[in-house]
């Protein structure tokens, strides 16, 4: 017997899984497909920063709804989203100090605690912090980090307890169309009857855009992240830190070990989505422990304990596209998240369930201009403000 669901979610990550809760919450009947595991995708090996430090306002905007999730996750969606809030210090060269400035008073603007901080400030906040003075910061009060793999499962499981299916080991293998429209999905499970199709599918998106001939520009990209023990004279670093002078991030992982990624993103190589190396390099992890040494002296002794890699749904502009397929009515895209797009879940979960069913308020309308599908044929991708950073 084949199921009947007024929406189909493809793909169990942060995506799909705050969609899913967002639609059950309105009354909508949604079955979510996830062909391995929740949180197998990028969700799961995501370093989780929180931060709002974006240069455009509208991503901006949606950052901290996030974060005000984040915050209150527990009377909000109902569950643990392991959000710890230690403070995000951004570092960029002097070339940037203006770009900088105009970005912390857009962010103050639309609600952010954020301010720039001098040398001497930062000093202050940690002595153990080696800044030259030529850098400028800022800092970000509510930044931190969650636990990715509890987001997600606790988003799932709110949507189930307001009448949604979770499949999980449940691969989607055809999304069929009558009349250029969506009237079903196949899937290893059997067959759903649904009029409304949602791709969450991030770097696997454009196999699954295909289906219906549409061409999804997202690439997957290897990105890997090296984790160090803390040096037993130290208890630093403990903020969150985006070192754009150094092209690395770091943070603290629970109370014994700091977590550093790249954020050139240079250093992302092509790969396929279901056949990648899963590790981190051996030179990778000792160019994480140079750099993060070059503010924080202390880690010279710390121990390297290995690292991971993940997978970045890549478009070209490095945001997400969000919208309804020009040519198929009821298939929607969620995907091209780009390497920042879990400290965005909660808000675009809203973004999914206003699309889908058709709400219309001045800032959904922005958002879904923004995020256009067409907006790459049209030569108008989605433009950071500022030269430090692409996902900005
Ligand atoms: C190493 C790393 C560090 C990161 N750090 C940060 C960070 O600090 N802050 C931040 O905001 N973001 C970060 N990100 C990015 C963030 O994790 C992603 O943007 C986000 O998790 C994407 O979520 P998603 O749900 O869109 O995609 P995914 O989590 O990739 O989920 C897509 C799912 O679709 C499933 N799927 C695919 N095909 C099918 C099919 N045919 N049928 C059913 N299911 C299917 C996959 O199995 C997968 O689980 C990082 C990512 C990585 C890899």
């Amino acid at each position: 017997m084949s199921e009947t669901a007024d929406v189909v979610i493809i793909g169990g990550g942060i995506t799909g899984a705050s969609a899913a809760f967002q639609l059950a919450s309105r009354g909508v009947r949604v079955i979510l497909c996830e062909k391995n595991f929740l949180g197998a995708g990028s969700t799961g090996r995501s370093s989780a920063i929180i931060r709002q430090h974006y240069s455009n306002e509208i991503t901006a905007r949606m950052a901290l709804y996030s974060l005000r999730v984040f915050q209150n996750f527990a009377d909000v969606v109902g569950g643990d989203a392991g959000f710890v809030q230690t403070g995000f210090v951004i570092f960029v060269e002097a070339k940037d100090r203006a770009g900088l400035e105009e970005n912390v008073a857009m962010q103050q603007h639309v609600g952010v605690n954020t301010r720039l901080m001098s040398a001497n400030e930062l000093r202050e906040l940690d002595a153990h912090l080696v800044v030259p003075d030529k850098l400028a910061a800022a800092y970000e009060f509510e930044g931190g980090y969650a636990d990715p793999a509890s987001t997600t499962t606790s988003f799932a499981n709110a949507a189930k307890a307001r009448g949604a299916q979770i499949w999980q080991d449940a691969r989607v293998t055809n999304v069929v169309v009558a009349h250029e429209r969506v009237v079903g999905v196949e899937t290893t499970r059997g067959f759903i009857s649904t009029n409304t199709v949602v791709n969450c599918a991030n770097a696997w998106a454009p196999q699954i855009g295909a289906w219906v001939n549409l061409d999804l520009p997202i690439r997957a990209e290897r990105h890997q992240v090296a984790t160090f023990g803390r040096p037993a004279s130290s208890d630093r670093p403990r903020f969150v830190v985006a070192d754009f002078a150094a092209s690395l991030y770091y943070r603290p992982e629970g109370g014994q070990l700091t977590l550093a990624g790249s954020i050139d993103p240079a250093h992302g190589t092509l790969v396929n989505p279901d056949n990648f190396n899963q590790g981190a390099d051996l030179e990778f992890i000792a160019d994480c422990a140079e750099r993060i040494q070059r503010r924080y002296p202390a880690m010279a002794t710390a121990e390297a304990r290995g690292g991971w890699s993940g997978i970045y749904g890549v478009t070209p502009d490095w945001h997400p596209i969000i919208d309804a397929a020009p040519h198929v009515a009821g298939f929607f895209v969620a995907a091209g998240f780009s390497g920042h797009g879990f400290k965005l879940g909660p808000a675009v979960g809203v973004m999914i369930a206003d699309m889908v069913m058709n709400v219309s308020t001045p800032t959904a309308q922005l958002e879904r201009t923004l995020f256009r599908y067409q907006r790459f044929a049209e030569g108008k991708p989605v433009q950071g403000k500022y030269e430090y950073s692409i996902a900005g």
